[in-house]
């Protein structure tokens, strides 16, 4: 795999049909993202993959610093909600329940539904949501097709089901033009 690297993406420096699926930004962790910073850009609703996003894939616990930054997501006003189409809902239910936070599950992601779902639960419009997950062509592309701002995030760990290791093929060749785009390094 290539190297991930980080940085805010100028989608103009993109051909037409990727800035579709291009995020704002691309971030070594969810740690690097300020709550306070999202509510005073306007987001008052935080979506969260879960799987190598906030903690490893089939891993049993969210890490302490992840799970105190979801508190402090909460503290700075905005409603957090996960967003995944797992296979298995009974962790993913420990796992929020652990984080204190609700989670949708429905369509497979790029599907537009769990997002919407999840807007409409909280009255919240696209442009006050942001999707973060560290899948281009799950979660970025679902977000983006919702009119949702989605960050990508490196993921926690290698190791990942064999679905997500094909689409990671598809991600080499899309970042080839991505990291075209990067403006700042982080
Ligand atoms: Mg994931």
């Amino acid at each position: 795999m290539t190297e991930f690297r980080t940085g805010r993406y100028n989608p103009q420096r993109l051909p037409r049909l990727l800035r579709a699926v291009c995020p704002t930004a691309a971030v070594d962790s969810v740690l690097r993202l300020d709550p306070c910073g999202l509510f005073r850009r306007g987001k008052r609703l935080l979506l969260l993959d879960v799987d190598n996003t906030l903690l490893a894939w089939k891993g049993r616990q969210v890490p302490p610093d992840v799970a105190a930054w979801v508190g402090a997501v909460l503290e700075a006003g905005l409603r957090v909600c996960v967003v995944s189409n797992t296979k298995r809902p009974k962790r993913l239910r420990a796992l929020c329940e652990a984080l204190g936070v609700p989670f949708v599950r429905d369509r497979f992601k790029p599907s537009r539904r769990m997002f919407q779902l999840a807007m409409e639960r909280y009255g919240a419009s696209p442009e006050e949501t942001i999707m973060v997950g560290d899948q281009l062509f799950t979660d970025v592309l679902g977000a983006r097709r919702a009119g949702i701002e989605a960050i990508w995030v490196r993921p926690v760990s290698g190791r990942e089901f064999v679905g997500t290791k094909i689409s990671r093929l598809g991600e080499t060749i899309l970042r080839h033009w991505l990291d075209r785009a990067l403006e700042e390094e982080s």
